[in-house]
């Protein structure tokens, strides 16, 4: 144990001071470094213990006497005072200490409000379902108040039984030295009440669990991400306290023709060479259905043609986004022997000239090794 200081001097009084010195000593001192005036200061918090348990000691005749005869070394740790385990939380042993100085209740936590807990649902829709929006249902477990007991945990809903030990208060009190301490009891767990007939249905929680179908208006625009919030629809308040929030998160399955890029939708559109050479009337998918685009003869691969206005409708304000449409020109791979032939003709009749890219490409190549 290590040297405990001197309670005299822990008050600031001589040793010869007299009770009223030593209460007076105390005030000041306890006042000073209250934990709730001095939040988050270790410091402050062992002076605190330090001036209680010098108290608690020096108050008392009967104990002052052993002190002064003997100390510290005798049934110090018989005085009582603060315990170490009492000291995680100063909200429960000081929680309405200043609110006895000034009249004011604390409410036991059986009767306080509670707000439900938030729920999160995450719901899978298709890619074109995102862009026009809908309304579904979904199906959604969560606690709700018990409807046999109505939320008061007892059998046929009467009022749960007041706890004898801390007469419905919560809280158990003593006395520390000049301060009245109050802790949640341990009869209730700081309840206020003692169920001795538990409703059967909720087994004595208050609350059961329900599934319901739950209406969902999906705004056009959402992405995967997006948070819809579905005020009231989480987890039942206890006490009246109000329910939680139900969070809808949007997942966007993935589609086999389009991207997504913000409100702009890229479609990847393959042409054959003679395609992009010759040009030609090619069918792509919108999300409205099947439309025409005209690919211009001599389209590079890699190139875009924008279709406006044809995109995703803008999640926030009005107008949508476009359709990307990126040219693909599919070099052909299993060419029979007539194929070939008439390519290798058009390369002899059109000779380099046809290619000025390559061309020039090549010409530069063979110059950097000369
Ligand atoms: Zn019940
Ligand atoms: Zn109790």
């Amino acid at each position: 144990m290590a040297l405990k200081k001197d309670y005299y001097e822990i008050l600031e009084v001589n040793p010869n001071a007299s009770d009223t010195e030593i209460k007076k000593a105390y005030r000041r001192l306890a006042l000073k470094y209250h934990p709730d005036r001095n939040p988050d200061d270790r410091e402050a918090e062992g002076r605190f213990k330090e001036i209680s348990e010098a108290y608690e000691v020096l108050s008392d005749p009967q104990k002052k006497a052993t002190y002064d005869q003997f100390g510290h070394t005798v049934g110090a740790e018989g005085f009582g005072g603060f315990h170490s385990e009492g000291f995680g939380g100063f909200g429960d042993i000081f929680g309405d200490l200043f609110s006895d100085f000034f009249g004011g209740t604390a409410q036991p936590r059986a009767r306080r409000a509670q707000r439900g807990a938030d729920l999160r649902y995450t719901l899978e829709i298709e890619f074109e379902q995102a862009a026009t929006g809908l309304e579904t249902q979904v199906e959604i477990p969560r606690m709700e108040t018990c409807g046999d007991c109505r939320g008061r945990r007892t059998e046929g809903g009467r009022s749960p039984e007041t706890c004898e030990t801390c007469g419905g208060s919560g809280q158990v009190r003593y006395q520390q030295g000049f301060f009245s301490i109050s802790r949640p009891c341990g009869q209730c767990k700081g309840e206020g009440v003692v169920i001795t007939h538990p409703c059967k249905r909720c087994r004595g929680t208050g609350q059961t669990k329900v599934s319901r179908m739950i209406s969902v208006k999906i705004p056009a625009g959402v992405e995967t991400g997006t948070r819809l919030r579905l005020s009231g629809e989480g987890e039942a308040g206890r006490n009246q306290g109000p329910r939680g929030d139900l969070y809808v998160v949007i997942r966007v399955r993935d589609h086999e023709f389009f991207t997504r890029e913000g409100s702009n939708i890229l479609c990847q559109v393959p042409v054959s060479i003679t395609q992009a050479a010759l040009g030609a009337k090619v069918e792509v998918p919108t999300l409205t259905g099947k439309e025409t685009v005209d690919i211009k003869p001599g389209t590079q691969s890699g190139s875009v043609q924008i279709m406006r206005g044809r995109g995703i409708p803008h999640l926030q304000g009005s107008g949508s986004g476009d359709q990307i449409l990126i040219v693909q020109v599919e070099t052909p791979t299993r060419l029979n022997a007539r194929q070939k032939e008439l390519l290798e003709e058009f390369a002899r009749i059109s000779g380099e000239d046809v290619h000025p890219l390559s061309k020039s490409f090549f010409e530069k190549v063979k110059g950097l090794f000369e």
